[in-house]
């Protein structure tokens, strides 16, 4: 397997290289970060005829957003249960809500502007993993009815008939999921974002803000709004947020192409995006050029530093294989790594800076719809848009799991680690 972003080589969008910034200016709006969450905020200010720069430390799409495996899911990373007893009903209803309109947004810009990124509509199909993690998903199917939502459960039996699987007792289908091509997405993003007048500079980190400037190697910008929408935050730019986020990592794979027979047979009714019942769990889906990509990641490897061994896909890779005879003599040909920014409680930060309200943050988005949505809703905000209030679940100094104190003496690693098995388990 080589290693290398898929979704980057075989796109079929490019857009042109925009040089750093080299001089001082000054703007009315600087968005600093070129993922998912930067380009929606530029994107919305431009539409409301701001001026406006965007600073992206290497290219746009070159942090998660580009490298992530492009599932489009409403689901949230809780479960409406878990959120009703930290928040109750009506507020976890609320924020419960959020990604599904952050898919809500990013579907109409593809259909707005016409975004060439291999859009899929792709049912979820959650699987069970083994007998006893079958009660998660009556529960999850529980929930639905409750909800008036979409689904079906689906035995082993029947299983077989929409993807032929095996040793998976049980399946929770429902709609609302979609794939894409990530990268073509930002491209796609960034494309549209020139057009409309919108100034980007690339390989143009920001190392400092001071008052309303931003300061990069070779030039400055002054702004009277920042919108920061950057990942792996370093302590010198700012020390005290830069702790409250941390990254999980993850790999994915894509295998050679299949025969459009090979495809019908893997999915004889529509394709789907799969995906188990573990912690860690495998994900994986059909992609363009009739390939399937796979994803996870191991307990370890998910909060270590930058790993590019092939070691934990391969895993995935084979188990796949034992579960999907089908796929059995297929290769996988491409792989990659990716470390995608998180709080401890999983929701993003959506905040002001506590110092200068012209600043705001949308920060540890833990997945596409919600960086989408976030980096509109702080736009929203500057245009002078009504905003539901999130500040309750997104604020800066909202308390976590894991206290300060304890936090120095556990290390970054083991304190993510805790607070979001701490939220898996809160049921
Ligand atoms: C391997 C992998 C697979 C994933 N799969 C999925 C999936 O299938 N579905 C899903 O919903 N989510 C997925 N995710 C998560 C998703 O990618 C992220 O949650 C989302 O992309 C976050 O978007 P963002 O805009 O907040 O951050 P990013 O996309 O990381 O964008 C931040 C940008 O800021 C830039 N930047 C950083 N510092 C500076 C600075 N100082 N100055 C200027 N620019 C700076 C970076 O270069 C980067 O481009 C995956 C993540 C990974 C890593």
């Amino acid at each position: 397997m080589i290693y290398e972003n898929w979704f980057e080589i075989s796109s079929k969008v490019k857009s042109p290289y925009c040089p750093p910034l080299d001089k001082n200016i000054t703007t009315e709006c600087l968005v600093i970060g070129g993922g998912f969450a930067g380009l929606h905020a530029a994107l919305t200010l431009a539409n409301a005829g701001k001026e406006v720069v965007l600073l992206e430390k290497r290219f746009c799409g070159g942090g998660s957003s580009g490298k992530s495996a492009g599932f489009l899911t409403p689901e949230s990373e809780k479960d409406v249960d878990q959120l009703i007893k930290v928040y109750g009903e009506k507020k976890a209803k609320a924020l419960h809500e959020i990604p599904k309109k952050g898919v809500d947004l990013i579907l109409k810009m593809i259909k707005k502007y016409n975004l060439d990124c291999d859009l899929r509509k792709q049912d979820s199909l959650y699987l069970s993993f083994k007998k006893s993690h079958e009660k998660w998903l009556k529960e999850e199917a529980n929930i639905r009815e409750k909800e008036n939502l979409p689904f079906e459960l689906i035995d082993e039996r029947n299983l077989k008939k929409i993807h032929p699987v095996k040793n998976y007792t049980l399946g929770l289908k429902y709609p609302g999921s979609y794939g894409i091509n990530p990268f073509s997405y930002c491209q796609e993003m960034k494309n549209l974002l020139l057009e409309k007048g919108v100034k980007i500079y690339e390989d143009s980190e920001v190392h400092k803000i001071e008052g309303n400037t931003a300061r990069t190697r070779l030039g400055s910008i002054i702004a009277k709004n920042i919108l920061i929408c950057i990942d792996k935050m370093k302590a010198e730019f700012n020390e005290e947020i830069s702790k409250k986020i941390y990254h999980i990592q993850s790999y994915l794979a894509v295998s050679e192409p299949l025969s459009k027979n090979e495809i019908e047979a893997l999915y004889p009714k529509e394709e789907l995006m799969c995906w188990d019942t573990r912690i860690i769990y495998m994900h994986y889906r059909p992609v363009a050029g009739n390939r399937i990509i796979i994803g996870g990641s191991g307990l370890w490897t998910t909060y270590s530093s930058e790993n590019f061994s092939s070691k934990i896909i391969e895993k995935f890779i084979n188990e796949l294989k034992k579960r999907v005879s089908l796929l059995e003599n297929v290769k996988f040909s491409y792989y990659w790594a990716g470390l995608a920014d998180v709080t401890q409680d999983l929701q993003p930060i959506v905040d002001y800076d506590k110092n200068n309200k012209s600043i705001q943050y949308a920060l540890g988005c833990a997945g596409l719809p919600w960086a989408a949505y976030c980096g509109d809703y702080i736009a929203r905000r500057i245009i002078g848009k009504k905003v539901e209030d999130l500040s309750e679940f997104t604020k800066l100094g909202r308390k976590f799991f894991v206290p300060k104190y304890l936090k120095n003496i556990l290390g970054k690693r083991i304190t993510f680690a805790l607070s979001h098995l701490n939220e898996y388990f809160q049921t």
